[in-house]
């Protein structure tokens, strides 16, 4: 059994040169998170979509999710327009805005993930370095990451519009737009690759099912 000690969540938020609130110590009484999980018969784990808008990511997250949770998972989605209303609604889509919405759904996926289910984020989060981030925070807390990169083509994300976002970016009323005004950097070893114009929701969806069971079983 993990000693207090060594749980390496704490560990890594005792070593972190991330911003903390003056006069908070982490708190000790922390239950080991191999305990939990055993007690639970639940492991953890964030499975991160990137990718352009319309790209297809919260359509298959969706589906990850509801897969995982009917197979008696617990999983939880994410979903980047959802975070914009409360967590993250006092963002803007400027470069800071969405580095800060990428640092604050990183963390939460964390604690979900340490908590023993597996966060289901869909984000466009288009810079790399903040991606890179996320995934270095899992690592220092010893928590798996799946990284998925929904690879669409601009023209066809252009033509789903389903949201109606590049018409509108088009018209000049989103200057921001990832893809049009802003840039996308795309993953250069993503755990996952889906490129949505030629595989099926359905066959994605194994695919990642696949990929989440690599990160350990499904019980603790
Ligand atoms: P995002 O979350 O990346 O902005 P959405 O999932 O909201 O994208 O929208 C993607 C659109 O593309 C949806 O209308 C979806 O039905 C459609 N689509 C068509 N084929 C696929 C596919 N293979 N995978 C995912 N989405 C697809």
């Amino acid at each position: 059994m993990t000693a207090p000690g060594d749980d390496p969540l704490r560990t890594a938020e005792q070593g972190s040169a991330e911003p903390r609130s003056p006069l908070v110590k982490w708190h000790e009484g922390h239950l080991p998170r191999e305990e939990r999980w055993r007690a639970l018969g639940q492991r953890g784990a964030t499975v991160w979509f990137t990718g352009l808008p319309a790209s297809g990511k919260s359509t298959i997250a969706a589906e990850l999710e509801r897969s995982l949770v009917q197979d008696g998972r617990v999983a939880y989605l994410l979903d980047g327009d959802n975070v914009r209303h409360g967590l993250s609604g006092d963002l803007g889509f400027d470069r800071a805005g969405r580095s800060e919405n990428v640092r604050r759904v990183g963390h939460v996926a964390r604690f979900f993930a340490d908590a023993g289910a597996v966060a289901v984020v869909s984000l466009v989060s288009p810079f790399r370095e903040d991606r890179w981030w996320v995934r270095a925070l899992h690592a220092a807390a010893e928590l798996p990451f799946v990284e998925v990169h929904a690879d669409t083509p601009l023209e066809e994300c252009r033509r789903r519009d389903p949201k109606g976002l590049y018409a509108r970016s088009h018209a000049g009323g989103l200057p921001d737009m990832t893809g049009d005004g802003s840039p996308y950097q795309p993953p250069l070893q993503p755990e996952v690759r889906v490129r949505t114009a030629e595989e099926p929701v359905a066959d994605a969806v194994a695919r990642l099912r696949r990929a989440v069971d690599e990160t350990g079983p499904a019980t603790a």
